[in-house]
């Protein structure tokens, strides 16, 4: 079944009512008329007893007389009926009235058939009143009798007023009620409608001149209800969008901006109204909004979500790692324009690589760690398996630092790990790596150097530790090196074992020294 609308609810509720009164006052009012036609009826019925009580003996002339007599004494305490009189000629007994209401008669003729009188006929109020009998039935027989009344137009008249007075008070609280149900129909349509959409607008914020709250009346106040709460929607939508910090931008089919949110403003420093129905190239440099464009082309071609990173500038000069995504966005029914979501990824890009930076330092040295250390032997190897890119490797260990440990403490032994890697540090060039490999053991790569080279430059380390590092006051330290340079079909693996071996052979051979692969087999100190 179709939902009523509240105007249909209430308009039918109304009507309900008024047929519902209409049908009780006709009800109230027949009660009233059967009343009255009852007492009249009833009176009448007595003076036919009387009368047939009367003409039943005789129906003579002298009976006639003596009935008048009677009906007229039987008048007199009777209010209603304040005269009657009766005569005959041969088949006919008439009744009539020898009075008048105010020198006008007031004549009621009625044929009586006694018997109906009885029980079952049950002439109106009406009938009683209105129906005209001037001439007289002939009556067929002696039970028959034509009966006339005259009856008193002042208590006839009372018994309309008691009538109308009840029918009056019944109207009167009826009208009360259609009244009320008038008054409330009108207040549920029209009254609280309107009180419930203005507090909508006062506690939506909305602003009210876009309505004119008086005029609210002349509209469907559903249609104007949903239209506040789209407006409400778009309201907290409008402010959620200006809320983020991401830039969030929407162009048409021919790429103008049909609008943007405020950090998008605030990134093009622009103004709303520069912004939209303008394209790119009235807003950035030729490079940037042929990017844009080409961008925006590919993705629509595509007609699926396009994302792309990219370093932008501020008008301000910040620079910025944006994360883009463009989305197929439509609009108007059918068209297709483009929606566009940049995140400042900023932050998060500079956190990502100063965590990728940490994962390749050693925290206490400051110098690369093993794992960084294995991404570029394996990179050195790559470069010299495809283009014969030489490369060599110092590998050095403290001497008895055990004992260093043991005699100043593991702190000392910090200290001289990393003074001692700043040191070597410093006698290398731009391109070497030194790299932490164990507790004090290290590997120096130094891309495209000789055997030769890398062999002064572990002369040269192991002179300025021994010479140069003081952190332990009047103790020098040493160290013990291996040096070899790449071979072919070297591995990473192969590579390491043979420069850990030439370091094993310079502590063999007392320490302190500096073993190539040159000297394998003639370990001699170049000290
Ligand atoms: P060698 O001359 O034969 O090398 O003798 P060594 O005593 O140096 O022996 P080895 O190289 O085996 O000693 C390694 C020691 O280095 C063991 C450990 O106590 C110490 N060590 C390793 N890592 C650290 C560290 O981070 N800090 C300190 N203070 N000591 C370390
Ligand atoms: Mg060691
Ligand atoms: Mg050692």
């Amino acid at each position: 079944m179709k939902k009523l609308s509240t105007k249909q609810f209430w308009i039918t509720l109304f009507s309900l009512h008024l047929l519902i009164s209409i049908m009780v006052i006709r009800f109230v009012y027949a009660q009233q008329e059967e009343k009255i036609t009852q007492n009249l009826k009833n009176i009448l019925i007595s003076k036919v007893q009387i009368l047939n009580y009367q003409t039943s003996l005789a129906i003579d002339q002298h009976t006639i007389e003596s009935t008048i007599e009677f009906l007229d004494s039987s008048c007199a305490l009777d209010p209603l009926i304040q005269s009657l009189s009766i005569s005959a000629s041969n088949e006919t007994i008439l009744l009539s009235s020898n009075r008048h209401y105010k020198n006008k008669p007031f004549r009621i003729f009625q044929t009586i058939d006694f018997d109906d009188f009885k029980g079952t006929t049950k002439p109106t109020f009406r009938q009683i009143i209105h129906s005209d009998l001037k001439t007289f039935t002939r009556l067929p027989n002696e039970t028959h009798y034509s009966l006339l009344i005259e009856l008193d137009q002042h208590t006839i008249r009372e018994m309309y007023r008691n009538s109308f007075i009840q029918s009056l008070s019944t109207l009167f609280f009826l009208s009360l009620g259609l009244f009320m149900t008038l008054v409330f129909t009108f207040y549920r349509l029209y009254i609280q409608p309107i009180q419930r959409i203005k507090t909508k607008i006062e506690t939506n914020q909305l602003i009210k001149d876009n309505f004119w709250v008086d005029e609210l009346r002349y509209l469907d106040t559903t249609i104007i209800e949903n239209t506040i709460d789209i407006h409400s929607s778009n309201f907290l939508l409008h402010s959620l969008i200006n809320a983020t910090d991401d830039l969030i931008f929407f162009k048409d089919n021919h790429f103008n901006y049909l609008g943007c949110n405020e950090a998008f403003l605030l990134f093009v420093g622009k103004s709303k109204e520069e912004m939209i129905g303008h394209s790119d190239f009235e807003l950035f440099n030729l490079e940037t909004a042929t990017l844009f464009r080409e961008m925006d082309i590919e993705m629509l071609q595509k007609n699926k979500i396009h994302t792309n990173f990219e370093w932008v500038t501020y008008p301000d000069g910040t620079q910025v790692y944006l994360q883009t995504q463009k989305i197929p966005f439509h609009y108007d029914k059918d068209k297709l324009g483009v929606l566009g979501i940049s995140r400042d990824l900023t932050q998060l890009y500079l956190a990502q690589k100063e965590l990728k930076k940490q994962s390749y330092i050693d925290p206490l040295t400051k110098t690369n760690n093993r794992r960084s250390y294995e991404k570029k032997i394996t990179k050195l190897i790559a470069l010299h398996k495809r283009y014969t890119t030489s490369f060599s490797v110092i590998m050095y260990d403290i001497d008895d630092f055990k004992k260093i440990n043991d005699t100043y403490g593991h702190n000392v032994g910090d200290k001289v790990l990393i003074e001692m890697s700043a040191l070597v540090q410093s006698t290398l060039r731009v391109n070497d790596s030194l790299c932490r490999i164990g507790g004090e053991e290290f590997i120096i790569l130094l891309p495209e150097t000789s055997q030769e080279s890398a062999l002064r430059v572990a002369e040269k380390i192991r002179s300025n530790v021994e010479n140069e590092l003081h952190t332990i006051e009047n103790k020098s330290i040493t160290i013990s090196i291996g040096v070899c340079e790449v071979r072919e079909n070297d591995t990473e693996d192969t590579l390491f074992i043979r420069v850990d071996s030439l370091l094993y052979d310079s502590k063999r051979n007392g320490k302190n020294r500096v073993t190539s692969a040159l000297q394998k087999g003639y370990p001699i100190a170049i000290s």
